[in-house]
């Protein structure tokens, strides 16, 4: 059995771990050959179950885990962790810019859903930080895509949200690369097998805080005057009630706070000076980063929410229960105002935090029953009607895999997804790989 951190569960009939490029194509062949349904195991950190396969075989790539840095690029093994990454990208002065806050990811998981998190507010997602990849398609074909390589067939273009992030189907439009059309596809389109990564000098100055505001709507007023400042690179939001969550491990949290976690490329302190002031922040009780070991402490502190909330509902006997919409940032305040009114007559628990700078939170339902659960689940398809009413998307980074593949008819019409399924007929004619991501039935 494996499960991924959404506590989605399968049972492949068999799982590999190739020790090489050249044993992964001939076991896709194989595949082919014999009709065998595939699906292609990262660190399971993903939450949307795209990991975990209905039957047939798992194959895993944490083998093929080599890491070279060179100035500017990291050439990588698919399998190989964002965190060995990280680390050996710094040994040389430089960092990978996308950073989904699980650093246990690995890079072919993180290509595969397109992750972006917390700095993807000034550096965007993973797809734009890619030189090139190698894939192996079902047949054992490998191939080598660098940026600016188009795709040679036709593809349609489907329309795509005004949203800073976006991440659910293939972002179609002629003449696209390959490169943006198997990132983000969710293992649904070729296995990638390693990547040529864009590697940036890492900045010399960060000023950092974690700025604790008496109440939601004061953070949340707070967050367009902070969007503005030069060289930020994350704006995150936490609500009360997930900051409730960390009290008791994490010292001087003013009671009843909401908070924004800002980061900055730069050393002067004063756009910050007037806006704490501004927007009516607790400025002696935030916190301000003094060094690396007050930056990691801070990076705790965000990630402790997400995995506090995936253990909760696990403890509860249910699944993950997160949203993932974004909206237009023009559209912020309205649908933070929705959510909160909306959840202020359910029953459970609940948490807002998440990507504020771009205008995309997680709503976690923390529910204490199977009826809640139901309701839940209402709940979470009311609001990614009403994101789409809005112009946004149902899928900002994490994809939609198998436990949220229903949100695709949401934001696209019939034909763009008979398009989208036209794509993976010609890369995986039999539609074999990772079955039941994106697509409810087969095109
Ligand atoms: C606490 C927590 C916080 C998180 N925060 C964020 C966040 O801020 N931002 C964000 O974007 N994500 C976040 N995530 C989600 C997750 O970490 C990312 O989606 C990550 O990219 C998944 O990587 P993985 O290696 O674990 O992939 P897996 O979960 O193993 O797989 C994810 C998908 O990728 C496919 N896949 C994996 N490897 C390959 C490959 N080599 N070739 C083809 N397909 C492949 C799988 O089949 C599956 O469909 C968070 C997760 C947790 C648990």
């Amino acid at each position: 059995m494996i499960e991924d951190a959404s506590g989605w569960q399968g049972n492949p009939q068999h799982e590999f771990a190739p020790a090489n490029e050249g044993e992964l194509a001939e076991l896709l062949a194989k595949a082919t050959a014999d009709r065998q349904r595939v699906t292609i195991a990262g660190a399971l950190t993903g939450v949307t179950g795209g990991a975990i396969p209905e039957d047939g075989w798992s194959i895993s790539l944490k083998a093929l885990n080599q890491i070279e840095v060179t100035p500017g690029t990291a050439h990588v093994g698919a399998g190989a962790t964002l965190k060995e990454v990280q680390q050996a990208a710094l040994a040389t002065g430089q960092f990978f810019p996308p950073d989904p806050t699980e650093h246990w990811a690995s890079i072919g998981g993180m290509i595969a859903n397109n992750a972006s998190g917390s700095r993807s507010f000034l550096f965007g997602s993973t797809r734009r930080h890619i030189a090139a990849l190698r894939v192996c398609f079902m047949d054992g074909d490998l191939r080598t895509f660098r940026a600016g390589d188009a795709v040679d067939f036709f593809v349609p273009q489907v329309a795509i949200p005004n949203t800073t992030k976006h991440q659910a189907g293939y972002p179609l439009k002629p003449g696209m690369d390959w490169i943006d059309l198997i990132t983000g596809s969710e293992g649904t389109l070729g296995v990638i097998v390693s990547a040529e990564l864009k590697l940036m000098p890492a900045p010399t100055d960060l000023i950092n805080g974690v700025v604790f505001f008496p109440n939601n709507d004061k953070a949340l007023d707070a967050v367009s005057v902070w969007r503005s400042v030069e060289g930020l690179r994350m704006l995150e939001y936490c609500d009360a009630d997930s900051i409730d969550l960390l009290r008791s491990r994490f010292e001087g949290i003013p009671a009843g706070a909401a908070c924004l976690i800002i980061e900055q490329v730069g050393d002067d302190p004063d756009p910050w000076l007037d806006r704490l002031e501004e927007s009516g922040a607790y400025d002696e009780a935030s916190w301000f980063a003094l060094g690396g070991a007050d930056r990691e402490r801070f990076r705790q502190f965000r990630h402790a929410l997400p995995e506090d909330v995936n253990d909760i509902v696990r403890r509860n006997g249910f699944q993950k229960m997160g949203s993932d919409f974004a909206v237009p940032f023009e559209r912020n305040r309205d649908m933070m105002d929705y959510y909160y009114q909306t959840l202020a007559t359910f029953p459970a628990p609940h948490v807002i935090f998440g990507h504020i700078g771009d205008a995309h939170v997680h709503v976690n339902l923390l529910p204490e029953s199977a009826d809640q659960v139901e309701m839940g689940k209402a709940l979470m398809l009311q609001f990614a009607k009403h994101a789409v009413e809005l112009g946004g998307t149902v899928g900002a980074e994490h994809g939609l895999g198998k436990r949220k593949r229903h949100l695709l008819a949401l934001q696209f019409t019939g034909k763009d997804i008979q398009a989208m399924k036209d794509v993976k007929t010609r890369l995986d004619p039999h539609w074999l790989l990772a079955p039941g991501n994106l697509f409810e039935t087969r095109g």
